[in-house]
């Protein structure tokens, strides 16, 4: 492929870690100027594509070695912003598998003629849903301003701009370049969803057991009012046996009377 870069060793630069916590990535002088030169054939609308290279894992952070670039053909692009379209990642992927099988895709870049090297909120989208790999970079070109740099990697959530400690974010929809912590608050979740959801689970648990022991209790109650208690059956017993016992004297005390009434109206006659 004409459009690619073969990985070269020449003179390797720096693009970050000069400053404390940032990842150290470098690009060979081939695939850099690759890259310029790409930006300049066409400063009409954007131009981009992937970086391919080598990842090695340090205490913290990463070092990326960027080994070359692959052009994002067929993108849908404007002056102000560009797309990496189905086809353009076919292309991508073919090309890598060809001529880089043992590298990966460390990143992309795009160029950004006349408007200054920064991230805007389309930018933002594709790097979150495309780069969203912890050592995965973003680099930035303004072929009409002296070919100036940047590169972009990711901290935690968040989405710095190397040397400056800069922060890419998004305002009331416009792009804006912020200072780390101030208005990204919006991309991070404030609160673990995993959380919030253990919570509302156990206090609808809670809230469940409590309605049954309720209605059980309440059960229980109408129970026993509605059957007379082991006290008063007693009572109903005893006042059952004793009428009996009255009943039978009764009658065996009008046997008694009767009988001498007889035998007297015997003597009578
Ligand atoms: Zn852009």
């Amino acid at each position: 492929m004409k459009d690619t870069v073969i990985p070269s060793y020449r003179g390797n630069m720096f693009l970050s870690g000069n400053s404390p916590g940032e990842p150290i990535v470098t690009i060979n002088k081939t695939s850099l100027d690759y890259i310029k030169e790409f930006a300049k054939q066409d400063t009409s609308k954007e131009r981009g594509g992937v970086l391919v290279g080598t990842i090695e894992k340090l205490n913290k952070t990463f070092k990326v070695a960027v080994l070359g670039a692959i052009e994002g053909k067929f993108t849908d692009a404007s002056s102000v912003s560009l797309k990496f379209t189905h086809k353009t990642w076919n292309y991508i992927h073919e090309v890598k598998d060809q001529e880089y099988p043992t590298l990966k895709i460390v990143g992309w870049f795009h160029t950004h003629p006349g408007l200054g090297v920064f991230l805007s909120h389309h930018d933002l989208f594709i790097h979150q849903n495309f780069f969203n790999e912890p050592w995965q970079v973003a680099l930035v070109v303004d072929p009409l301003h002296d070919n100036k740099v940047g590169l972009f990697y990711w901290e935690k959530n968040s989405i710095i701009e190397a040397g400056t400690k800069k922060e890419q974010g998004i305002s009331g929809g416009e792009e804006y370049v912020g200072t780390r912590g101030s208005k990204m608050n919006s991309i991070k979740a404030p609160v673990s969803p995993y959380l919030l959801r253990a919570f509302l689970l156990g206090f609808l648990t809670c809230a469940l057991l409590l309605l049954g022991f309720q209605v059980c209790l309440m059960k229980w109650e109408k129970n026993k009012s509605a059957q007379p208690s082991s006290q008063s059956r007693e009572i109903e017993k005893r006042t059952t046996i004793t009428g009996l016992k009255q009943f039978f004297k009764t009658l065996r005390e009008r046997k008694d009377n009767i009988k001498p009434t007889r035998e007297h109206n015997k003597e009578e006659r």
